[in-house]
């Protein structure tokens, strides 16, 4: 039986983040997944997905050359082209991963992890002991009671990459960050596109001006929005289903070796990742919200850390950058007006439009504001910005919050000219 101080159940970004920060601590670990290193996140999640909007963009862009001064044919769509391009994305990617594995002498066992007990587990016929655990199996897409899911046409975002040609029209269920991304996506291309959200708004999750704004794009482009819409038979050419995701919690004896999950699917876990055994730690999609990469990766090394007992700084969980990719882009943090008022919290808010900003008006991309949300000794609440490069400005504020850095000490660093980030400095100078 092969022995390692740490075995990763799941080779997403939280599994080989761990996995390499552990190797790198001098650990002797093993990385076991089913699918491919990488996860939903290469795999069909983040990498594809962005990789599909560069094309919507180029295509949007094309046909919009003539306001820059050029003239160019009419283009035209090889949809199998885009779909590969994602394909050579995630490949070339997933070789990056299999070097740092191989570099950094972990061992990969592609297979489906089983526990025999709180210390072994079963993959492929290979068992392994492990001194430590840490369970990142991820998470996968909620299926919606009311839609045949067997059926050709109904499909979570998975399946989008086994599409053959541009669907005519979709509807799709599910506004959140993912719907509105295939909702850009495919309208950009000229799928004739339904939205539909259960609740008041689009991108629920989002300051609502943010939600409004955006809801105002799609609906210039055409895309049938219908909000406080609750989707029950559709007849459509194809129905994508986005509306969330549960926990990849079973089918290998989580119950059986006495480990607590809750109604979601999520393994439950303390503030430091431990699961209610004590050398079963668990990170990522599958111990719940949010369901980001970037989450995923902050807790797997956090984790590793603090089972190295290097006392890692607690992971701030309001301070978590969400970003949505679609054209106009989204990036906010922190909380919105909403939860402010509801929390009868003070705040000022300061806010500037990208059609006063240098290098929007300069490269024609002036959709779009920042919003920041202050509280009364100039510190940052929440920030919320709509327009091109949101999801790259976001980071700046990511930095802010997470070392409590004010106001001044923003408009105290020099934000170089002209850029859009340049704006984030013009929308506080406001409040001189
Ligand atoms: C369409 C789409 C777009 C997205 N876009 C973004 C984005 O732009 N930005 C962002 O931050 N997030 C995005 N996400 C979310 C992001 O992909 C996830 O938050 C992230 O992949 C979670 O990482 P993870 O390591 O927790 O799990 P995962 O990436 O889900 O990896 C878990 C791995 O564990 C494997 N596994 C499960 N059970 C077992 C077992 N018993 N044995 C062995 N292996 C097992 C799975 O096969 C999988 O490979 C997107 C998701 C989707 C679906």
């Amino acid at each position: 039986m092969k022995k390692y101080q740490l075995i990763i159940v799941g080779g997403g970004p939280g599994g080989y983040t761990a996995a390499f920060r552990a190797a790198e601590l001098g650990m002797s670990v093993a990385i076991v997944d089913d699918n491919d290193l990488g996860g939903v996140c290469l795999n069909w999640g983040c990498i594809p997905t962005k990789s599909l909007l560069k094309n919507a963009e180029v295509f949007e862009l094309i046909n919009n050359a003539s306001s820059y001064g050029i003239e160019v044919g009419k283009p035209k769509i090889h949809f199998e082209k885009i779909i590969d391009k994602t394909i050579q994305a995630r490949k070339r990617l997933s070789k990056g991963l299999h070097f740092q594995v191989r570099k950094l002498g972990v061992d990969f066992f592609p297979g489906f992890a089983t526990f025999i007990d709180q210390s072994t587990i079963e993959v492929d016929g290979n068992t392994l002991h492990g001194e430590t655990f840490i369970i990142a199996t991820g998470s996968k897409a909620k299926h919606l009671p009311s839609l045949d899911h067997s059926s050709r046409n109904v499909m979570t975002a998975k399946d989008i990459f086994n599409l053959k040609k541009l669907p005519k029209s979709m509807t799709i269920v599910g506004a959140g960050a993912i719907g509105v991304e295939f909702a850009y996506f495919f309208n950009a291309l000229g799928s004739k596109i339904t939205l539909l959200e259960a609740q008041e708004n689009i991108l629920p999750n989002e300051d609502i001006e943010i939600s409004q704004w955006m809801h105002k794009v799609l609906k210039r482009k055409k895309v049938d929005i219908q909000t406080n819409a609750l989707a029950t038979d559709i007849d459509d050419e194809y129905v994508l289903v986005s509306i969330g995701v549960e926990g990849n919690s079973n089918g290998f004896r989580l119950n059986e070796i006495g480990i607590e999950i809750d109604e979601n699917q999520h393994i439950k876990v303390d503030q430091n990742g431990k699961t209610n055994i004590d050398n079963i730690y668990a990170v990522g999609d599958v111990i719940g919200p949010p369901w980001l990469a970037h989450v995923s990766t902050t807790e797997g090394l956090y984790v590793v850390e603090h089972i190295a007992k290097l006392n890692p700084k607690q992971i701030d969980y309001d301070c978590v950058p969400a970003c949505t990719y679609s054209k106009p882009e989204i990036g906010s943090i922190g909380l919105s007006q909403k939860i402010l008022d509801e929390r009868g919290i003070d705040y000022k808010v300061a806010k500037s439009f990208f059609n006063a900003n240098g290098k929007a008006v300069a490269s024609s991309s002036t959709e779009g504001f920042i919003k920041i949300l202050l509280s009364n000794d100039n510190h940052i609440l929440g920030a919320h910005i709509i327009g091109s490069n949101a999801t790259e400005m976001i980071s700046e504020f990511s930095l802010a919050m997470r070392n409590n850095l004010s106001v001044e000490n923003i408009l105290d660093s020099i934000h170089p000219h002209p850029t859009f980030s340049e704006a984030i400095f013009e929308t506080l100078m406001h409040l001189k």
